[in-house]
């Protein structure tokens, strides 16, 4: 009977410590979990805010023609001879 009562007395507390340290690895994990997609969404919204101004970069680039085959290219790409445009050295005439 008294060894029941020490047990019973007793045991309340281990509970509680227990809980208490649950609650707290559970909070900690509940707040890490939280800081984690915090960033990951941050993360996702700078890359996907980068690729949309590269497409617009990339769109708002000035497009030229070769001279030879008259196929459309940007101007960073183009090979620019005697102020004509050609879309690869092979295009470019020998002189
Ligand atoms: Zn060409």
């Amino acid at each position: 009977m008294h060894y029941a009562q020490a047990w019973l007395q007793s045991y309340p507390i281990i509970i509680t410590r227990a809980d208490f340290m649950w609650r707290f690895i559970f909070l900690a994990l509940i707040i890490w979990l939280g800081i984690y997609l915090f960033k990951r969404i941050i993360k996702e919204a700078r890359s996907h805010h980068a690729e949309a101004s590269q497409a617009q970069d990339t769109e708002a680039e000035d497009m030229v023609q070769c001279a030879v085959c008259r196929v459309h290219l940007p101007r960073s790409e183009a090979f620019l001879v005697n102020d004509s445009f050609y879309c690869s050295k092979a295009h470019i005439p020998n002189k």
